[in-house]
């Protein structure tokens, strides 16, 4: 079973069965955060409310990153990658990038109250990146996230100095890396390689440390155009 099928029938955020309690308890979305009573959760606790389960994707993104205290931008891009709304491949990875970076530089510095606004901005600014501008304008959408984030991090403007070159070689480090694997997209190894090359950039930087490590991708049994052995975060199948 592939994670994309797997968490369209259990628990969005693990994949694990649900249980439902004799009677409705106040429980605390694992998405966004918000306490509802419910009888329903995962054998692992988790709860995720009506709003989440129902949300197109951008939604989710929006409304979990400007919730969540997770530091980690690749744990917190997995367990919105698991949402069924958000698909396989397609353009709401160009606001998932720098909505998990928003979100995990924020928290990291301590403000978790400048998130919302800035992710917020991150999905205004995603909107003109369409889908396919990878291949058909030679500029990743996920590596334009990249860009996007320190230019939000930064404050930059057309008419910054420093801040908008930080951003342009934000973009430009995201798309060489995203540049050298030579194949088809896909939406979850550019973003993962986009949001590794800004945890660096942000370290190196910005001055601050993102605790980001690759993870095992759940999704190549789903794509078709994996590169396999040749992608950096392929792994075995788990047993069945
Ligand atoms: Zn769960
Ligand atoms: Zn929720």
């Amino acid at each position: 079973m592939t994670a994309a099928t797997h968490h369209a029938t259990g628990c969005l955020v693990c994949g694990a069965e649900l249980t439902y309690l004799p009677a409705s308890v106040p429980m605390a979305c694992a998405l966004c955060g918000a306490s509802h009573p419910s009888a329903a959760r995962c054998v692992a606790g988790h709860y995720v409310c009506d709003a989440c389960h129902s949300a197109p994707a951008k939604d989710v993104i929006e409304r979990t990153c400007a919730a969540t205290d997770e530091r980690d931008p690749i744990a917190l891009a997995v367990r919105l990658m698991r949402h069924p709304a958000v698909k396989l491949h397609g353009p709401e990875h160009h606001l998932l990038v720098p909505a998990v970076l928003l979100a995990a530089y924020w928290n990291v510095r301590g403000e978790p109250g400048r998130k919302a606004d800035a992710i917020r901005e991150a999905r205004r600014r995603s909107e003109p990146v369409a889908g396919g501008f990878c291949g058909l304008q030679g500029a990743c959408g996920a590596g334009i996230g990249a860009g996007t984030f320190v230019a939000l991090a930064t404050g930059s403007t057309p008419l910054a100095g420093p801040a908008r070159g930080l951003s342009n070689r934000m973009t430009a480090r995201a798309l060489d890396v995203i540049s050298r694997t030579d194949g088809a997209r896909c939406c979850k190894r550019d973003s993962f390689l986009a949001i590794l090359a800004a945890a660096r950039f942000s370290r190196e930087h910005l001055g601050v440390a993102l605790p980001a490590r690759g993870p095992a991708c759940e999704w190549s049994a789903s794509n078709r155009e994996c590169l396999a052995d040749g992608c950096p975060f392929h792994a075995p199948a788990a047993p069945r």
